[in-house]
């Protein structure tokens, strides 16, 4: 019964973006020092300079903006840098605050060096927007008080603090608010070796045995992104505590993940309908990405976001002026054969 409500909701287990689900058990398998933050090397040699150097002036780190796909880490790293300056952190997010006095009120709450975490800062309305400016730069908000001829405009003092941004999207940022950020950090798609370091820390964590074979191949077909590794270690968790020796090995890695319908590679249902729409319908491309969306009922950013990133990391779909193309190492993939479309292009790409 239990692998049947897997298959039912596999296309949902190797998309990063559901955070909702298993979120008390993602936040316990959060590292919560850099030390702990396993991969990304330069963002933590980085980050940890500006943050020695902040603690050794007594003062509030800069502002930092994460930028990079869902689930690779960004909401942990603000935790990281919060513990680590030993402040509060709030959170919150773009969509979450509607009005200009909705983050008025966030911001005069805040104590002296706290961390706001504002996650998918993309979605700010300008309106809301135009307070965080002068709150950035000079610790004070404008407000408006009164209407009509009576209204005037009074400022009011913040505490020095941090904003610590998300995005998926760094250029959807308006110019005058990404400049504001004194610290532009980007996150990559994370390498199979460091997914299964990623994959055995977090399984000694839930108290479950892994051995290295199970471990990469979890982490081979996680598309990159931790917060799959993670969710596909805990379905194989569940298969190997039911089916198998209660040890993950490889087969028992290799049998969830077949159950899962995500292949060698991570694929899962929705990258091969992208890729097998592109194919049938539109001749594998040149194809608009909102042409995509339609025909198989995603919304484009979920598209952009989600699925992209991975696919053209590994070569099968590529960007071209007129549109996206599929590759002819994704017909290969798909067991296709190749149109002589795709062969030229690939020739003319690399
Ligand atoms: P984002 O905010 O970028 O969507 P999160 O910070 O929520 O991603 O990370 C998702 C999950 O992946 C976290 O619960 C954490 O357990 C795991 N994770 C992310 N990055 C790392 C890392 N570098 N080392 C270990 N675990 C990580």
């Amino acid at each position: 019964m239990a692998i049947n409500s897997y298959e039912e909701n596999n296309f949902r287990l190797a998309s990063p973006e559901f955070g909702a689900i298993d979120s008390d058990i993602e936040i316990s398998l959060r590292p919560k020092t850099l030390d702990e933050y396993i991969g990304q090397e330069k963002v933590k040699d980085n980050l940890d300079i500006y943050m020695q150097a902040a603690l050794n002036r007594s003062e509030p780190l800069d502002h930092v903006l994460l930028y990079g796909p869902p689930g690779l880490g960004k909401t942990t790293l603000a935790g990281i840098i919060a513990n680590t300056m030993g402040t509060q952190i709030r959170i919150t997010s773009g969509p979450a605050i509607e009005k200009p006095g909705d983050l008025a009120a966030l911001l005069t709450n805040l104590n002296e060096g706290d961390i706001l975490f504002i996650d998918e800062i993309h979605r700010l309305s300008r309106s809301v927007e135009e307070v965080l400016y002068p709150a950035m730069e000079d610790n004070a908000i404008d407000i408006i008080i009164g209407k009509g001829p009576s209204a005037r405009s009074i400022r009011l003092d913040l505490q020095p603090f941090t904003l610590v941004a998300a995005t998926t999207r760094a250029g959807q940022l308006s110019a005058p608010l990404r400049d504001r950020f004194g610290v532009v950090l980007r996150l990559e798609l994370y390498n199979p070796q460091e997914l299964a370091q990623i994959v055995k820390r977090s399984s000694a964590i839930l108290g479950v045995d892994i051995d290295d074979e199970g471990a990469l191949e979890i982490a081979s077909r996680s598309r990159g992104t931790p917060r799959i590794a993670n969710r596909l270690l805990r379905r194989a968790r569940d298969f190997a505590q039911v089916i198998g020796s209660g040890t993950i090995t490889l087969n028992d890695a290799q049998t969830a993940l077949k159950r899962m319908d995500i292949d060698e590679l991570g694929l899962d249902n929705i990258d091969r309908l992208i890729l097998t729409t592109m194919i049938n319908n539109y001749g594998g491309g040149p194809v608009g990405l909102d042409t995509i969306a339609a025909a198989i009922g995603e919304e484009s950013v979920t598209i952009e976001d989600v699925y992209e990133p991975y696919l053209m990391q590994i070569g099968f779909l590529a960007r071209t002026p007129r549109g996206r193309t599929v590759t002819k190492a994704a017909y290969t993939h798909l067991g296709l054969s190749v149109p002589r479309t795709a062969d030229n292009l690939q020739r003319s790409l690399f």
